[in-house]
């Protein structure tokens, strides 16, 4: 490889490939199937190299506190003009939802589905996950979280929202069992509570299925893990029971800006696209 890495690298692999081509005229096929797939292969590089640098670039020209300063602006005008709503949020909140959502950037579930402030109460952090009952498990901002949602806001639905690409997911899907290409001090410990959902992408999927489809896959086990520990909260499986409380996964794909739901009451229903 040494010797394509320098200047002319390009041209002395192609000089390479045409004489021993010349020499073996049979395997023409197999190297044109491999030159689609690396001409396919750098395609994708490319595209994710220049959608890339249009971010880098757009955020580089803009100063980061005058952008939040003029956001607030905005707030405030907003604010101004809607003082019958913002008198009533003053005095308490009655959201109907509860959502739990990746801490990512590029997800916010307010942005998303066009909520208002009052309208959703809402947790982020990576991956999307609850972690199941336990006091023991240390991972007590999720379950305080839900316990406040159900029994003192009452919200009558939680969602919980996965989204393609997950960064969390895809380290998950990474994880070697034996923990012995563990890379962070906190990520592992924490998207270890979807381990089950790597199996089982594993099992749901074909051996040559693609990466990003597996990927997906894994997100939305990740949501059902997370779906069945939040059953696991006494007050939450009353609500179910009861029904006073409604359970959702979601998918939110801004790859292709596409939206899935589906429910969960006892058993996993249909998904429905918005
Ligand atoms: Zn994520």
């Amino acid at each position: 490889m040494g010797r394509y890495q320098n200047e002319g690298a390009f041209e002395a692999a192609v000089d390479a490939l045409d004489n021993l081509l010349t020499k073996c005229p049979e395997l023409k096929a197999t190297a044109g199937k491999k030159v689609e797939e690396l001409v396919k292969e750098l395609s994708l590089e490319a595209k994710a190299d220049h959608a890339k640098q249009a971010v880098v670039s757009h955020a580089d020209t803009v100063d980061p506190i005058q952008k939040i300063k003029k956001g607030f602006q905005e707030f405030k005008a907003h604010f101004k003009k809607e003082q019958t709503l913002f008198k009533a949020l003053a005095e308490s909140q009655h959201p109907k939802w509860m959502i739990i959502a990746c801490a990512d950037s590029r997800v916010d579930p307010a942005v998303v589905l066009g909520l208002e402030l009052g309208e959703a109460f809402i947790i982020r952090n990576i991956a999307s996950l609850v972690p199941p009952h336990s006091k023991e498990s240390g991972h007590s901002s999720a379950g305080s979280a839900i316990e406040y949602a159900v029994l003192h806001l009452k919200v009558e639905h939680i969602m919980i929202i996965g989204h393609s690409r997950c960064g969390g997911i895809k380290a998950l899907l990474g994880m070697k069992e034996d923990g012995s290409n563990k890379f962070s001090e906190y990520i592992e410990d924490w998207i270890g509570i979807a381990k089950h959902a790597s199996k089982s992408t594993m099992a749901k999927c074909a051996q040559d299925c693609a990466f990003e489809d597996q990927w997906a896959c894994c997100v939305k086990e990740a949501v059902n893990v997370s779906l069945w520990n939040c059953m696991s909260y006494p007050f939450v499986k009353e609500g179910v029971q009861q029904g006073t409380l409604a359970l959702h996964g979601a998918f939110f794909d801004f790859v292709n800006g596409a939206f899935e739901r589906w429910a969960i009451n006892y058993k996993l229903e249909e998904a429905e696209k918005f």
